[in-house]
This record gives structure tokens, sequence and C-alpha cells, in this order.
């Protein structure tokens, strides 16, 4: 019998739900290719569904959620609706409560795609953004005092725990493991906040022993920004708290050029919950119900998906495909300077998954 994952669906808002149905279509021709099956369940779970309901997913989101192998999402947001409501009423809760603890995000310059860095080609951006995503700086343990006075103070800690810090950086040198560099750089900012950093720094220490293989070194924040811009060359696997997570996966991503081609995974690496795969950019009101997003951010997403669920062979000829693509002049958006549409682009990339 053939291997069978099931897959949850939320294209959700704007131009998701164009591009989602471009990256079913390319999972769907791997499935035939490689010889697995996908079960597919749709959820219309969006801001629309919001405004109809006063919720972005039902009470019992979760609970529907938790039986499928991994989610694949489109884009959540939209004009009128706050953003806190289409990230606390759906993104948050599916990260937090299948502990999605796993943020990550390839950096690679893709060929034929301008990056904002001069002179940059694709062997000199390959990299990977691995962020902590569920404790850090971003713990709801503080307050506020006074409010009003004089006297008004606010606070807001920060919570390290070990479990959380070496489970993350570990998952970093797993991935190191994986690729021909084997290296692994850490971000801190040990000389600016003096208790949490230094304890990851030392977590850090204590778990590159266990990897004799890798090489490893570590930068401040505030730094290691200025050389993600200046020498992209230099790193492979990058691992950051919360905070600093977030920021390096979203500047990672920029030096990469589109955010058309972005993609990112929300992964629980022990498989005890679904993860979730989507693309990097949002919902883009200002493009959406035309079909001419980008859909390869997308796509790629469904390829880290395949390979998250042990579908290496499919995931790399998704990839290969993309890249073949944009390096022989095939279809592209006009972000990418090109004239054709998101289904154009979809289906042929679809085309080369199926004769790969
Ligand atoms: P978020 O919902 O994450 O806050 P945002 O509202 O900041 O995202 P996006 O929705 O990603 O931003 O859009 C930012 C800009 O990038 C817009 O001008 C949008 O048209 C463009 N853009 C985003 N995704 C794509 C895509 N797939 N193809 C082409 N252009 C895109
Ligand atoms: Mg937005």
């Amino acid at each position: 019998m053939a291997r069978t994952h099931r897959i949850a669906v939320i294209p959700g808002d704007g131009i998701g739900k164009e591009t989602t149905p471009e990256g079913l279509r390319v999972l769907d021709a791997a499935a035939r290719r490689f010889g697995f099956d996908l079960k597919l369940t749709h959820y219309d779970w969006s801001c629309e569904t919001y405004v109809k309901t006063g919720r972005m997913m039902p009470e019992d989101g979760l609970d529907q959620l938790k039986d499928s192998d991994s989610v694949f999402l489109g884009a959540v947001g939209w004009p009128g609706v706050p953003d806190h409501v289409s990230l606390w009423g759906l993104l948050i809760p599916i990260r937090r409560g299948f502990d999605q603890y796993v943020s990550l995000r390839p950096c690679k310059l893709l060929p034929g795609v301008a990056t904002p860095l001069a002179n940059r080609t694709p062997a000199e951006i390959d990299f990977y953004v691995v962020r902590e995503n569920t404790e850090g700086e971003y713990s709801s343990v503080g307050g506020r005092m006074f409010p009003g006075t004089d006297r008004e103070f606010v606070s807001q800690q920060s919570i390290l725990t070990r479990t959380g810090t070496d489970r993350i950086i570990k998952y970093a040198f797993e991935l190191a493991m994986k690729r021909p560099r084997k290296k692994v750089t850490s971000a801190t900012k040990s000389n600016g906040i003096t208790f949490t950093m230094p304890y990851w720094d030392e977590r850090f220490e204590a778990m590159a022993k266990n990897y004799p293989e890798v090489k490893t070194d570590q930068f401040h924040i505030d730094i290691l920004c200025a050389h993600f811009v200046q020498h992209p060359d230099w790193f492979d696997v990058v691992v950051g708290s919360n905070l600093f997570g977030d920021i390096l996966s979203d500047l990672g991503p920029a030096v990469a050029g589109s955010i058309g081609v972005a993609a990112s995974a929300n992964i629980n690496p022990e498989k005890a919950f679904p993860s979730m795969f989507e693309p990097v950019h949002g919902s883009a009101p200002d493009i959406a119900g035309r079909f001419i997003a980008n859909p390869i951010g997308q796509i790629w997403s469904g390829a880290m998906m395949l390979d998250h669920l042990g579908e290496h062979e499919a995931a790399a000829a998704i990839t290969t495909a993309i890249e073949k693509l944009l390096a022989e002049g095939g279809p592209r958006t006009r972000d990418l300077g090109g004239q054709s549409g998101t289904v154009e682009v979809g289906k042929a990339i679809a085309d080369a998954v199926a004769r790969a």
C-alpha cells in the first residue's frame, strides 16, 4: 500500500487563496511521480470567517487539525481585521498548541532572482535561520505599575528554559549535520543581556561538544545583522532565540531576494503534533484577486513539508524544478520581472516535477 500523508489545507485570505492551489498542484504531481498519497482536508478559516462568526477558526479548531500529519497554510490577514486577530486567532494557537518550537526559514538565493546585495551569486547565499518559537523574549510575564503617574514602570521578562533552549540548539546542530558545510552560528547578546544570553551561550557550547564535526561561532545580534548583509556567504545554519530569530528570519530571506519566493516551516521535530508550512509573505491585499502573485514561496513551503514527512526525493525534485524554471528563463510573475500569472508558473513547476 502506498504511503499516505494527511494534510490539512488552510488557504486563508487574499493571495493565499491563489497560491495554495498551485502548491497543491505541485504536491499532487510529486505524489503521482514518487508514489505516495495525499489525503487533503480543506478548511476555509480566514478573516472572512472572522467577520461572519467572530472567530478565525472554530473553538475546536486544534482538535480538527490534530490528526493530520501537516498543515499547509496560505496566508491570513485582511484590511479591516486587526493583525493581532489573525495572529492570535489562528497562527499563534496552532504554533503553540502543536508545540511547533522550530521556526525554519531557508535563505537561499535562487538563480535569476535579484538580491538587494550587489554582485552576489546563488552559491554565496545559501543558509538557514532556525528560530526558537515558544519562549524567550516573547513571554507574557511582566506588567505595568502606577500607570499614568511619574512612578509608572513596565517590565517584561525573557524566559529561557533548559529544555526549550537545548531543543532548539540541538535542532540547529542536527540540521547542520545534514549539510555539506556543517556549521552553526549562534546569535547572542551576552554583553548587554547579562542573565539569559550567557545562559544561551553556555547551552550552545555544551551542545556543541556532542557534535565534534560541526564548526561553530557566535556573534552579537547587532553585528550579526550587519554580517548577513556584508558576508552572507559566511553562514550555513544560524540559530537564535525567539526575538533574535524573529529579526534574522525576516532579514535572511530579504537578502535572498523576492518575498514571493521565500518559504517557511513551523516544526515539531518529534512529530508529536502536526507541523505547519507557509510562505513568508502575507495575504498581499494590493494584488489579491488578480492571479499575478508568485506561487513559488508556497510551492517551496510544500517541498519543506514533504521533506518533513520523509519524502526527501520528492522534496528535492520540487526545489530542483523551481531552480531550473528560474535558471532557464521559464514563466515568471511580475515581482520577478516577468509577465506570467500564478497558475502558469504553478503548472510549469508541476509539469517539471511530473517529468523528474
Ligand atoms: P504580513 O501579512 O505578513 O504582515 P504584509 O502585509 O507585511 O505581510 P505582504 O502581504 O507579504 O506584506 O505584502 C508585502 C508586499 O509584497 C506587497 O506589496 C505584496 O504585493 C508583495 N507580495 C507579497 N507576496 C507576494 C507574492 N507571492 N508575489 C508577488 N508579490 C508579493
Ligand atoms: Mg499584512
